[in-house]
């Protein structure tokens, strides 16, 4: 039978998203955190772009040193033989990699304004998919964009000529939030009859059904015999109206009605890290959780009529679908309300050992200390806000990739 696996975006759709960001350090948090989470790949940023080069190059050391084991780090281009080659000559050991082109007449014409036929995308596509095989890459993915809108013959050919050439996952994108949950079941089912592929979702919420649409396309490639992946991202962070969220389609796929018995993960998710990563990308894209966001909401387990509290205190089954510790929460968070000592981009020695004292992290002599601060202030200059916990113990554990994380050379 085949199974279901997550591709989390949130390091790419996440990122692209208007007025929103990350900085590398978070990235690499969410990596790390996805990693815990048993998530099957990060699609960890842009391989073409120079200013995510060091980024990627470290988080790919981590992969080599264990810390980021076994999740995949792929990366994303346009499918341009060109960008390619920029890829590699930038990251030469990118391993994963997903390409993505136009495939709707909408786009086709309307971006290319006529220079482009459907034959012509075809030819980009198996162009990029063979250099890419050139430069060693272990795993392809091909790119549908706004396959939602293409005429599904076209998508089928555009598989199929991935496959031939290497191509081991085709992912069809709604890219405009264009599927319902019934359109995407039939057209994920024969795509995945008709190209013998392994589909990958990816769904956007512009009509308020990105995480319906899939577990519903998951299911259409299931029932036509192949794995399906789903594309999320942390809170459903992404271009427009977002993308599916990460938490919510995890538990729609092991907690909805009869759907775990017939459908199931290709490697187990451990929820319980899922308030600690919606909380973390919350506070580092400085967007706050809806009171009402599944699971991990702030009212997602809260009562007060009488009726429902009367009924979550005799048994929470009766209110409650899952039980709120299954997702790392109910433990109290400590909040300081009195003195506070943060570590920032002009800390000096004295409070920022007092910081990390608190977190009982101790320094060989105070040269290490002077280092570790030091990183700790281009951190801060980076993120232009104190630095959580986890980032600054990775900083003190991992200081010669946090100097890769942080080094920028716009004037090289
Ligand atoms: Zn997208």
């Amino acid at each position: 039978m085949p199974k279901i696996y997550f591709i989390d975006v949130t390091n790419r759709d996440g990122v692209q998203t208007a007025k929103l960001g990350l900085s590398k350090l978070e990235k690499t948090m969410i990596n790390l955190y996805l990693n815990e989470m048993g998530i099957f790949q990060s699609e960890f940023g842009f391989p073409t772009t120079k200013h995510e080069t060091h980024y990627l190059l470290a988080n790919l050391e981590l992969a080599e040193m264990g810390v980021l084991q076994p999740i995949r780090l792929g990366g994303w281009i346009r499918a341009i033989a060109g960008d390619v080659e920029t890829a590699f000559k930038q990251v030469p050991n990118l391993r994963h990699l997903n390409l993505s082109i136009s495939t709707s007449d909408q786009m086709i014409g309307g971006k290319f304004q006529g220079k482009k036929t459907r034959d012509d995308i075809l030819n980009d596509m198996v162009e990029a998919v063979d250099a890419a095989r050139t430069h060693g890459a272990e795993s392809i993915g091909v790119n549908a964009e706004d396959a939602s809108r293409a005429d599904l013959d076209f998508l089928i050919k555009f598989g199929l000529a991935g496959k031939e050439h290497g191509a081991v996952r085709l992912r069809y994108c709604d890219t405009l939030g264009y599927d319902n949950p019934f359109t995407i079941y039939e057209t994920i089912k024969a795509l995945a009859e008709n190209t013998g592929m392994a589909i990958e979702l990816h769904c956007h919420g512009d009509l308020g059904m990105a995480n319906a649409n899939s577990i519903a396309g998951a299911k259409g490639a299931v029932d036509g015999g192949q794995d399906a992946y789903i594309n999320t991202t942390v809170n459903g962070i992404g271009e427009r109206a977002g993308n599916a969220d990460l938490v919510a389609v995890s538990l729609a796929v092991t907690k909805s009605k009869g759907f775990a018995e017939k459908y199931q993960l290709g490697n187990p998710i451990d929820l319980s890290k899922s308030w600690k990563i919606a909380k973390f990308a919350s506070y580092a894209f400085g967007v706050p959780i809806p009171i009402n966001q599944t699971g991990v909401g702030i009212n997602a387990f809260a009562h007060s009529s009488g009726i429902h509290a009367d009924g979550v205190l005799k048994d929470p089954e009766n209110y409650e679908l899952f039980s709120y510790g299954e997702l790392g929460r109910g433990e109290p968070e400590f909040v300081e309300t009195g003195r506070e000592i943060i570590a920032g981009q002009y800390s000096g020695i004295s409070g920022f050992r007092h910081v990390m004292g608190k977190m009982e992290v101790t320094f060989a002599d105070k040269e290490e200390a002077r280092e570790i601060l030091e990183l700790v202030r281009y951190a801060n200059v980076e993120s232009q806000k104190p630095l959580v916990e986890d980032e600054l113990l990775f900083i003190a554990k991992y200081p010669q990739i946090a100097k890769k994380l942080l080094t920028l050379k716009p004037l090289e």
